[in-house]
């Protein structure tokens, strides 16, 4: 039997960077993952956005920590993981989603998140030859943007395996053996493991898995399409974010990655729930419709590539983060939606000072995160 301080179950968004900086602080820490390598799950799925600009605080505090990690990954860690610091832009062509955001604006700037009303004129500048006409303006936050999911959980990956932390690629969990309230054995295709604390950080499969332990977690992974473009000289900064709902999508977004590349994607409405990742000759006529009339300078572009993954949702649209009140040694990482890529560095960090120094200063996101909440609220901006 292998034993481990902390045993993390999942190599994805969230499991990887956690990995690292539970490992840097000295736990003794085991990675178990189904795939052959990191990152095969959902966050190789992941368009690449990061942006502080939420509108709850567990997620702008997550979320901060999040752009400030990648930020410094090349000066201070020398990887350069396509880091672009493009902003966020929403444009605006109706007065009900201007009072929508506007509205929201005024609470992210309550948390001194960079983001303000622009004119326009500075739509245009930051996005020359985007469609004018209706348009009233746009929220934009300069300081958000955008990095190479492939790249970022790598170098997380190649750090996380230098302060010694182990990975069992291939395996899958498959059981759990528990007695009282404690997880006493994790169970493996392959092996058994014990564990003084057991991170589930498993994304889209987290409900089955957890339910092998009797927890029942309200994760529901529904399916979202991607693509990229062939690169082409950089002619916008921001992802843009086009909020405005369209028969069979309620919003599309889309940036220009660090190679130039247009990396684009769109939430359809309504849902397609379950675990279908086979994409859909559907998804480019309906997406590349809607960009090309917002912003017709794309119409020249060549898609390389388009393949479909999963949200791992939660009724409310938040993530599920904290200690299972069922067991001592489980804490829980799982329905990170659609952020889960921009929420994974930040909570990785935050999670190895919660569990390694018991730091108390992130109660407040333990709180608004936890398992034990009714699920009634709603994301403004899932
Ligand atoms: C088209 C698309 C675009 C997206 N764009 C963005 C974006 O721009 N920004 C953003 O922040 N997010 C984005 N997302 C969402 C993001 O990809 C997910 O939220 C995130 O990857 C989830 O992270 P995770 O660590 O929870 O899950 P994952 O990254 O999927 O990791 C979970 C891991 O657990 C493993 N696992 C599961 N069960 C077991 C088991 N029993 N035993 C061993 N291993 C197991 C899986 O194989 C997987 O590798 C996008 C998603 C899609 C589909």
């Amino acid at each position: 039997m292998k034993n481990y301080d902390v045993l993390i179950i999942g190599a994805g968004s969230v499991g990887v960077p956690l990995a690292f900086y539970l490992a840097k602080k000295g736990a003794k820490v085991g990675v178990i993952e189904k795939m052959p390598s990191v990152g095969r799950g959902q966050n190789r799925a992941a368009i690449g956005g990061i942006r502080a600009t939420h509108s709850d605080p567990a997620k702008i505090q997550i979320c901060q920590r999040s752009l400030d990690i990648v930020r410094r990954m090349e000066p201070e860690y020398g990887f350069d993981v396509d880091w672009v610091q493009g902003g966020y832009m929403f444009p605006v062509y109706d007065h009900d989603t201007e009072k929508k955001l506007r509205n929201l604006l005024e609470y992210q700037q309550h948390f001194h998140l960079n983001i303000d009303w622009i004119t326009p004129k500075e739509v245009e500048q930051l996005a020359p030859g985007i469609t004018t006409k209706h348009l009233l303006g746009a929220t934009y936050s300069p300081e958000d943007g955008s990095a190479s999911p492939l790249k970022l959980i790598d170098a997380f990956y190649v750090m996380a395996d230098y302060e010694g932390a182990k990975f069992h690629f291939d395996e899958e969990v498959i059981d759990f053996e528990t007695a009282q309230n404690k997880i006493t054995k994790v169970i493996t295709n392959k092996d058994t493991y014990q564990a003084d604390l057991i991170v589930n950080a498993s994304g889209g499969d987290a409900r089955e898995l957890c339910a092998k332990a009797g927890l029942d977690v309200p994760v529901y992974p529904d399916s979202h399409e991607g693509g990229i473009t062939e690169p082409v000289k950089r002619f916008f900064d921001p992802m843009i974010v086009d909020i405005r709902p369209a028969k069979g999508s309620a919003n599309y977004y889309f940036y220009q990655n660090g190679e130039g590349q247009v990396v684009f994607c769109i939430t359809p409405d309504p849902k397609i729930p379950g675990k279908d990742c086979d994409n859909t000759s559907e998804f480019l006529p309906q997406v590349i419709r809607r960009m090309v009339n917002l912003y017709p300078r794309l119409r020249n572009l060549r898609v390389r590539r388009t393949w479909r993954g999963l949200y791992p949702m939660t009724p409310d649209g938040f993530p599920i983060v904290g200690y299972a009140k069922e067991y001592t040694n489980m804490l829980l990482a799982i329905g990170m939606c659609g952020q889960g890529f921009m929420l994974g560095p930040g909570l990785g960090e935050i999670l190895s000072e919660i569990i390694i120094d018991n730091n108390d200063e992130y109660d407040d996101i333990l709180k608004e995160l936890t398992l034990y909440r009714n699920f009634t609220g709603e994301e403004k901006l899932k």
